[in-house]
């Protein structure tokens, strides 16, 4: 009877939400309202924010994350049907990486005020969804970011790194470059191997599409017992190199969702986060239409950094910051080895 009950809860979830599951909570998804890092450390005294080495898989035909850190996977009690559904040949794959949620997160903050008030947490109906992004490179290492269009709803004229939620049935790499696509028209081809298994190339170079890291995103303006925080990403950060010069590289900007674009040096990245003075610079584009013209712009640090909504109610978004940041730590560590 236990196993129909399983099968019965996976079976209700709307498909088109992807469902985050971690070790212990396998049989049923984490909500909107819970928090990610609380779930996958099972011991909320701890409080712990990141997890290095965080195994996760993915489904793409289901959408169905699972995440799990410390210990390992245990499928004991999940529904046998679910559990060969999910492992299919060709549509699970492995990730290990970093997970982190911010210092602030509403979720964690809810659990909180509920348990200072001995109040029950609740959480919501709405299932976290799933986004990825892309730290894109040039050859010569600056890094992509664009603005965020001032009409949009959430995050207006925040920068970014481009990317945007999961499709049923892709995979994150598959998405990521869709995304990438779709906002900055720079294309990245793919082609699927015998074994299953994705290639991807651009300008005829073949590229490594890294994950590196993944946070818990929730937004949230108020937050009391009665009114657990309603929204909540995972958003996987993958990292690639291309063999061009940014000067080479055509960006035909999405209008509707970003309204600026810049390739950022290195060293203006580590001056931001090294909390240096002084203001600079930096060139780059607006878009004039939806077919590709584009008009250059200058755009002064400040403005990207720090984090959003700084004094020009632009700045980086936390998120995108924490995944630069962690990015360029593990290349210091990693040169510093060498
Ligand atoms: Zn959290």
């Amino acid at each position: 009877m236990e196993s129909i009950k399983n099968l019965q809860n996976f079976e209700l979830i709307d498909r088109d939400y992807v469902v985050v599951t971690a070790q212990n909570h396998l049989l049923e998804p984490i909500k909107c309202g819970c928090c990610l890092m609380d779930y996958v450390q099972g011991d909320y005294q701890k409080n712990l924010e990141n997890f290095d080495n965080c195994m996760m898989i993915y489904n793409k035909k289901m959408n169905h994350i699972h995440i799990q850190c410390g210990s390992k996977f245990n499928y004991s009690g999940v529904n046998l049907d679910y559990k060969t559904q999910f492992f299919k040949n060709g549509d699970t794959k492995l990730y290990e990486l970093r997970l982190e949620h911010s210092d602030t997160c509403p979720n964690r903050i809810y659990r909180r005020i509920c348990q200072d008030q001995e109040m029950p947490i609740i959480s919501t109906d709405k299932n976290i969804k799933l986004a990825v992004c892309m730290a894109l490179f040039d050859s010569e290492r600056n890094l992509l970011l664009t603005r965020r269009n001032s009409n949009l709803r959430v995050f207006p004229h925040a920068w970014v790194m481009p990317g945007g939620h999961i499709d049923l049935g892709e995979s994150l790499e598959e998405g990521v470059v869709r995304e990438l696509k779709e906002e900055t028209g720079i294309q990245i081809d793919s082609m699927t191997m015998k074994n299953g298994s994705m290639v991807f190339f651009h300008n005829t170079q073949e590229l490594q599409i890294e994950p590196f890291y993944a946070f818990e995103s929730v937004s949230s303006f108020s937050i009391d017992h009665k009114n657990p925080p309603k929204g909540g990403h995972l958003i996987v950060f993958f990292r690639v190199q291309l063999n061009q010069k940014h000067s080479e590289i055509k960006l035909k900007l999405q209008t509707e969702e970003v309204d600026g674009a810049v390739w950022v040096d290195k060293s203006h990245i580590q001056r931001f986060l090294n909390k240096q003075d002084g203001d600079f610079q930096i060139k780059g584009i607006v878009p004039l239409d939806s077919n590709g013209r584009n008009q250059s712009k200058m755009f002064n640090l400040s403005q990207l950094f720090p984090n959003y909504p700084n004094q020009d109610r632009e700045g980086i978004s936390k998120a995108h910051n924490m995944a630069i940041k962690y990015m360029l730590q593990k290349q210091l560590q990693q040169i510093s080895k060498l």
